[in-house]
């Protein structure tokens, strides 16, 4: 990544445009400001001064955790952005110290490994990030505005801004741009909009999970000293299809989920309905700590039918001046926590391949992108594939790959030097392929792992920062 004084890649007087202000614009919007000479923002909703959910991001009532390597590519845009976070009252947490997590029906030791995550609410994050970005001397932000199309070269070869009016009608304006950033998440009308342009249709991939949230909040007790700031009850896919968390988010509140696979969740917006499913998870721990806690506000439900890849990378032919970030091009099964690092790696490609300035732009991004989305793309939809009923491509060695997982994941819950790097993989902060190094398959071939734990087995306590190996 550049650093804020690095001289810009395109010449003088150059414009780019990011349109859709979430996490994944935001970002984007940031690493194009050390590009660009100028950049504007474009936003369908109207932007509240201050941590607020709103229509254009309905998913936001629900838990979002931040991985390590999506809060490292954030520091590196807005630097010191983990201070205002903290300062607004969210947490930044060790991974697996602050973290009570039961993985597939075993607890994970709970020592230091040096993995920060974040804990707050989703509108807080996002609005810490766009104040960052209203400060930025060059960054415009637009909002109120909807993106209705794209303004083109004669031939169509190149994408050279945009049309926008406000939501629900009035008069059309147009918008010039060297480049433009369409980051207006998974029902972004970009596949259309090309097919009119006559290129032809983006190809998409699906994989059908029928996820369903719900989320509500709660205040923390205050006679309750749990020893963690998040509690995780993860199932063994395929078995066991419901899962649940409760974070502790600013404001001193608890951000409690509980969700499930091919359509398996609470369905309603009854207490004790919730209640009732919490307390069907397959540990009593995450019901324990709730049945005395006093809600705070309404459940809200989210449902997520499928998986969805926009294979951009695969296009014979694509326009200059256009590139796709964030969940318009890759949207993944939230409960496995990717989308806004996965937005941040993209918005870290598009940096990169700027450095080679803005010609070629378009087409060294989509297949850049298109290659870094294999493994998230891979880790998320291995989880959804163990269900027999999730249609899909099992890819060669697939149930091989599993057995080796889950023995990885057990040999995980003994030893601590296998838990760092399987928490290392899963926040993108290391390659898969060390899941498989000479000395990780020497010990998940030799070393015989406990069985798993009662379910009524106690969460471990953190283990003292001088005996984290
Ligand atoms: C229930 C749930 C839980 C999740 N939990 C996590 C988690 O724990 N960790 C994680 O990393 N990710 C999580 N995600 C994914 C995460 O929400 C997204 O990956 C993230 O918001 C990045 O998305 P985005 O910025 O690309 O798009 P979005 O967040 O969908 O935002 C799109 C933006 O574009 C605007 N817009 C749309 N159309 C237009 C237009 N035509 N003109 C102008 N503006 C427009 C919208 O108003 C909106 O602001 C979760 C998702 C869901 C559904």
């Amino acid at each position: 990544m550049s650093t804020p004084t690095s001289p810009p890649s395109t010449p003088a007087g150059m414009h780019a445009v990011v349109y859709g202000g979430s996490i994944a614009g935001l970002i984007a919007a940031g690493v194009l400001s050390r590009r660009f000479e100028r950049v504007t923002l474009v936003e369908r909703d109207r932007f509240e001064d201050g941590p607020q959910a709103r229509k254009g991001v309905p998913q936001a009532q629900h838990a979002h955790s931040l991985l390590t390597r999506g809060l490292d590519i954030l520091g590196d845009v807005f630097p010191g952005i983990s201070e205002d976070l903290k300062a607004a009252g969210g947490l930044i947490v060790d991974m697996t110290e602050h973290h009570a997590w039961c993985m597939g029906g075993v607890w994970l030791p709970r020592g230091r490994i040096g993995l920060d995550m974040t804990c707050q609410s989703r509108p807080l994050l996002e609005w810490v990030i766009r104040r960052r970005l209203q400060a930025l001397p060059n960054v415009r932000v637009v909002d109120g505005r909807e993106v209705t199309g794209f303004l083109t070269s004669p031939d169509k070869a190149r994408v050279t801004g945009i049309r926008l009016q406000a939501p629900g009608g009035g008069p059309e304006e147009t918008l010039e741009a060297h480049l433009v950033a369409d980051a207006s998440g998974r029902g972004s009308r970009a596949p259309q909009w090309l097919e009119a342009l006559g290129y032809p249709r983006v190809e998409e991939t699906h994989i059908h999970v029928d996820v369903r949230y719900a989320t509500r909040l709660y205040h923390r007790p205050r006679n309750f000293e749990p020893g963690w700031e998040i509690l995780s009850l993860s199932p063994r896919l395929p078995e066991q299809p419901r899962v649940g968390t409760i974070q502790r988010i600013e404001g001193d509140r608890w951000l409690v989920m509980l969700g499930g696979w091919l359509g398996d969740g609470p369905s309603t917006t009854d207490d004790a309905d919730f209640l009732e499913f919490a307390r069907g998870l397959p540990q009593p721990h995450l019901y324990e700590a709730l049945r005395n806690a006093e809600p705070y506000g309404p459940i809200h439900h989210y449902r997520f039918s499928h998986n969805q890849r926009r294979h951009y990378e695969r296009m014979p032919r694509f326009p200059e001046g256009l590139t796709v970030v964030g969940d318009a091009f890759c949207s993944f099964n939230p409960i496995y926590g990717q989308g806004m690092t996965t937005g941040a790696l993209q918005a870290q490609a598009l940096d990169e391949c700027l450095r080679q300035g803005l010609d070629g732009v378009a087409q060294r991004y989509r297949r850049q992108v298109g290659q870094l989305l294999s493994t998230p793309w891979t880790m998320a939809t291995s989880g959804d594939l163990r269900f027999p009923q999730v249609e899909g491509k099992r890819p060669p060695g697939y149930a091989l790959t599993n057995w080796y997982g889950d023995r990885f994941q057990q040999l995980a819950t003994h030893d601590l030097e296998a838990l760092r790097t399987f928490m290392r993989v899963m926040h993108m902060v290391e390659s898969p392929a060390a899941l498989g190094s000479p000395r990780m398959l020497l010990k998940v071939l030799t070393t015989r792992s406990p069985p798993s734990s009662q379910a009524h087995a106690p969460v471990p306590m953190a283990i003292p920062r001088n005996q984290a190996a």
